[in-house]
């Protein structure tokens, strides 16, 4: 849509406001024919020129275009010229107001009662005349409670607590309820408006028309409040805090901790969001957690590997007996059944422990023992690699 800022098209075609149609048509073809693209290639003034007396010519050789022209000063495809007539007349002698259907002045009309931000037709109105009323914005309209927004973070719980349960502490930024102003975002009472002086009104020219229009500093309501000092009419001040929350037994890493009401504070009496805590859970050197299983690699020695034996390894519990099946190899993996941690989902419910074997080759020092190996060597003679062979 056009800007309906103040464009003389009888200027731009050099006729007079009583010009003919045919004085009209006549200017129009004198001017494309100098201003014209195809004659002035490259020209980008040129260009501009042609456009603006293409524009100027298609509102003026159609008598409805031009008679809403004439009367508003600007031309818009959404008046039809009974609307501009009713209009224009309703400037001049002031009165009743209007209904004009799909484009609602009503919220322009000087010492209108109705005159509020909210009048229908506000939105459509500014929209188009977004040129003249540019910069302008409506300002200290009354809100209703808004909620406070949530907030995330991530908090880091060492190995133990999260398996065990405890309570972690997080500090955290957010927004609070500003204690000067309780969240009411001003301090003492309304006051007259120094915009417009308490009338709720203020005059702004739109072409040759003058318009009142509802004030954007009161929203038309005339009364201002003054804002709060301490925080600047927001309501609300950021605020670093540190929060103490509950970590259940079996917390697992990755999982959302949810503090509701420790979020940002809401605005005019909204609820304050929640504080979601995404808990990152600490390593440790001997077990490694995988959901609610405990891993853990245990060396034994070839004897124990070979044999089989019984032998303590760590648990999350302390000490525990495993079994090492004779003839374990490097690598087995072994289960220490309901060893793991407690599920924070299925209380009473255990991971179990998983444990890796890992057999340490002697170092032998002596000769007595390498004796002992090359006689176990011979004793066993079968060749461990034959299979690699048969599946190449
Ligand atoms: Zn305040
Ligand atoms: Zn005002």
């Amino acid at each position: 849509m056009a800007t309906p800022a103040n464009k003389d098209y009888y200027g731009t075609l050099g006729v007079k406001k009583t010009a003919s149609q045919e004085e009209i048509r006549k200017a129009f073809r004198k001017a494309a024919r100098k201003y014209h693209p195809d004659v002035n290639p490259g020209d980008k003034k040129a260009e501009e020129k042609f456009k603006e007396i293409s524009e100027a010519n298609d509102v003026l050789s159609d008598e409805k275009k031009r008679k809403v022209y004439d009367q508003l000063g600007f031309y818009s495809d959404q008046i039809d010229p009974a609307q501009a007539e009713a209009y224009a007349r309703q400037q001049q002698g002031g009165g009743v107001p209007v209904d004009f259907g799909g484009f609602d002045f009503s919220g322009f009309q000087g010492g209108g009662a109705n005159a509020g931000p909210n009048s229908s037709g506000w939105g459509s109105f500014k929209d188009i005349f977004s040129g003249i009323f540019s910069g302008q914005q409506q300002q200290h309209q009354p809100r209703g409670p808004q909620p406070g927004t949530d907030l995330e973070y991530q908090a880091t719980i060492d190995f133990w607590s999260a398996i065990r349960g405890g309570n972690a502490r997080i500090q955290i930024h957010r927004q609070e309820v500003c204690p000067t102003c309780h969240g009411q975002a001003h301090t003492g009472g309304p006051m007259t408006c120094p915009e417009c002086n308490g009338t709720g009104q203020v005059t702004q020219m739109g072409g040759r028309m003058k318009f009142n229009i509802p004030c954007p500093r009161c929203g038309g309501s005339g009364r201002v409040t003054s804002d709060c000092a301490t925080c600047h009419g927001q309501g609300t001040v950021s605020r670093t805090e540190t929060v103490e929350f509950r970590v259940k037994a079996g917390t697992r890493d990755g999982q959302r901790i949810r503090l509701a009401g420790k979020g940002n504070a809401g605005v005019n009496g909204g609820a304050a969001g929640d504080l979601y805590v995404i808990v990152r859970t600490g390593t440790n050197p001997v077990f490694t957690r995988v959901g609610d299983d405990i891993q853990v690699t245990v060396p034994v020695t070839v004897p124990e590997a070979s044999l089989g034996a019984k032998v303590d390894v760590p648990t999350i519990d302390g000490r525990a007996q495993l079994k090492i099946p004779p003839g374990t190899q490097n690598g087995q993996k072994l289960r220490l059944r309901e060893r793991g941690v407690e599920s924070a989902s299925h209380p009473g419910q255990r991971g179990d422990q998983i444990v890796t074997v890992q057999v340490a080759i002697p170092t032998l020092n002596d000769e007595r023992s390498r004796e002992i190996m090359r006689e176990l060597g011979k004793l066993n003679p079968q060749d461990p690699r034959t299979s690699l062979f048969e599946k190449v």
